[in-house]
């Protein structure tokens, strides 16, 4: 077997957790970015730090941004929070899924992104993901107009429609490439590539136990917290390559099972606002994320041992194309 490619992307983004309004973004948390990126320096990891417009409008963070994009192994993709982006339109919850805007609408708050990015920290973004994995063909025709043609912003198996956002529950959980008017339909001659984060299960193919689950969550079965009681009990764990849900060790158990099973490529994925304490609830305190950065060492470390090529998002790209 070749060496996985392993990626790893931070939603690097405001403090604010859970508000959807125009005003009051803060970005202490970008401060802490180097916790995160010295245990990545010491696994030989290439980070791509997916920012949103948030930390580049703000001065004391685009310092530490100017600091990590300096460096050669980093890559600074883009990522984009509707309600916070210029120019300014609808806010609030209701408002936070860019996959419902139009297409205008989206090309004009992504290239607000690119352009501060560009402007603040001299590089532009080639990687996209939307806020809240909000991926629709008004999205990715956006990416398209403005030359990027590499998304990760689909969740593989994961249905956000209560919330109003896209339903994955048939996305493909391996690299696959698209046109921009079907994002969720792989076509080999697609002028776009999708580099899904990792979700996967414990056991199992990823695809036919999603399938399974997805099934179960659609029948009268569900009533009955079936698929809350098969996924405790091993039979269908479904869990996310990310620190924020998943323990050190149970990524392992993930990475080894999704290896094992013929995947080439892993992608690690968590928000940069993790690293502030108490501003997610991942992290309530110093003491949860000192656990939560041991976790991400742990995985580092197992996959590093099992030879995996960390490589950016873009690298990925390239080698996946
Ligand atoms: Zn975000």
């Amino acid at each position: 077997m070749s060496r996985p490619i392993v990626a790893i992307t931070i939603d690097t983004e405001e403090d604010n957790w859970g508000h959807f309004g125009w005003e009051g973004a803060t970005t202490k948390n970008i401060l802490e970015l180097w916790r995160v990126q010295e245990i990545f320096e010491k696994h030989g990891v290439r980070p791509t730090y997916l920012t949103n417009y948030a930390p580049v409008a703000d001065a004391a963070s685009v310092a530490v941004l100017g600091e990590l994009a300096e460096l050669e192994s980093v890559e600074v993709g883009a990522h984009c929070h509707p309600w916070n982006t210029p120019p300014r339109t609808r806010e609030g919850e209701a408002a936070s899924m860019m996959s419902v805007d139009d297409r205008e609408t989206n090309r004009a708050k992504i290239a607000s992104v690119l352009d501060r990015i560009e402007a603040e920290l001299g590089s532009r973004a080639r990687v996209f993901r939307a806020g809240r994995w909000a991926l629709s063909a008004s999205v990715a025709h956006a990416l398209f107009d403005l030359g990027i043609t590499v998304d990760c912003s689909v969740s593989p198996g994961m249905d956000w429609s209560s919330i109003g956002g896209p339903d994955y529950s048939d996305a493909p959980f391996d690299p696959y490439r698209f046109d921009p008017s079907a994002p969720l339909i792989p076509t080999s001659s697609g002028s776009m590539l999708e580099l899904p984060p990792t979700v996967g299960f414990l056991r199992g193919h990823p695809a036919s136990q999603s399938r399974r689950r997805v099934w179960l969550e659609r029948s009268p079965l569900s009533k009955l917290k079936v698929v809350g009681i098969l996924d405790r009990s091993g039979l269908l764990t479904r869990r996310w390559l990310s620190p924020e849900t998943s323990d050190g060790r149970t990524m392992v158990r993930l990475s080894d099972e999704l290896l094992r099973r013929g995947f080439q490529f892993l992608q690690m994925t968590f928000h940069s606002s993790v690293l502030l304490p108490g501003a997610t609830p991942y992290a309530a305190n110093a003491t949860e994320r000192e656990t939560f950065l041991k976790s991400i060492d742990e995985v580092l470390q197992h996959l590093a041992s099992h030879g995996a090529k960390f490589c950016t998002m873009s690298e990925s790209a390239v080698l996946l194309q």
